[in-house]
């Protein structure tokens, strides 16, 4: 069992405790990251804490350990485990309150770090590309919860996903509430179209995502040109090629989309030099566990 880091202590987890009146546990009021190491270096591990204290920062949530602190912790969770490839999840929520929703009744936030493991989808997959679905639920509105926010509440995100699932595929794209592609459920979404890679910007409603900029500068660094800008399921269906990134499922080709098949029905040309190059990069940008 892995051990983890709560409260300013390494537990195992199956004695790490969080209390039923947290308002993570009872409201979603927290956020949170996904991180990776690889063969023992923590991907870009500064850039994923200054997206969670500029999250917390939102929230009005003041997490209790600086950056620094917190890295160590994020490492010294990752040692305890003896890990080299993980993924590590950090949590931060308001912490323990009364059944009101005032998150000023809750005394200290609540700080867990897990490293572990995950394969989000089968290996066939990463070969063959994805044949995802679009969904009926449209991505949060920056008027309501900004999607910049990695909040516990990924409820909107959940519903996508059970509506892909239930229909027999493994991943959803969602729409903005204008109709303008946003992001997929944890995943940012690239098309290529005439050698011109494109994305969607955060004010559409995408994650400003990691991995997402990570392969902005891989294409960058290969010479493909990079367009952030609003686009319909219209320039999804005659694209040439179509892939996702995100921490979890790093990066991964799109087929088919709501049955139209993307480019020639095969992960495209510029998506494989993409994943190829990320493989490559992806122990050069990090904090070494050793
Ligand atoms: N969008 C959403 C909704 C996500 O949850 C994630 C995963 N963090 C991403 C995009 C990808 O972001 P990143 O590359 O930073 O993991």
């Amino acid at each position: 069992m892995p051990i983890v880091f709560l409260n300013g202590e390494f537990v195992d987890s199956e004695k790490a405790a969080v209390s039923v009146f947290d308002h993570g546990f009872l409201y979603g009021d927290g956020v949170f990251e996904g991180i990776r190491a690889y063969d023992g270096v923590v991907f870009k591990l500064d850039d994923h804490l200054k997206r969670l204290y500029n999250m917390a920062k939102a929230l009005l949530l003041d997490i209790p350990y600086s950056k620094e602190e917190m890295a160590d912790k994020v490492l010294e969770t990752v040692r305890r485990n003896n890990l080299k490839d993980a993924y590590i999840r950090l949590v931060v929520s308001r912490g323990k309150g009364d059944l009101g929703l005032d998150p000023y009744k809750c005394s200290k936030p609540t700080v867990v770090i897990i490293a572990d493991k995950i394969t989000l989808y089968p290996d066939e997959m990463y070969q063959n590309g994805l044949k995802i679905i679009t969904s009926t639920f449209r991505r949060n509105s920056i008027q309501t919860l900004d999607p910049q926010i990695k909040s516990l509440n990924y409820l909107n995100n959940i519903l996508a996903k059970i509506e892909a699932v239930k229909a027999g595929y493994p991943e959803a794209l969602l729409l903005n509430l204008e109709g303008y592609v946003a992001e997929c459920t944890g995943d940012n979404v690239f098309i290529v179209s005439d050698g011109t890679l494109y994305t969607p910007p955060s004010a559409a409603g995408a994650l400003g995502g990691i991995t997402r900029a990570t392969v902005i500068d891989i294409a960058n660094k290969l010479g493909i040109p990079v367009v952030e800008k609003y686009f319909s399921l219209f320039n999804v269906y005659t694209a040439d090629e179509c892939f996702l990134t995100g921490t979890a499922a790093e990066a991964i080709p799109v087929t088919e989309v709501d049955k139209r098949v993307i480019g020639d029905g095969k992960p495209g040309e510029i998506t494989k030099k993409i994943i190829e190059e990320f493989k490559n990069v992806r122990t050069l940008y990090g904090t070494k566990v050793y």
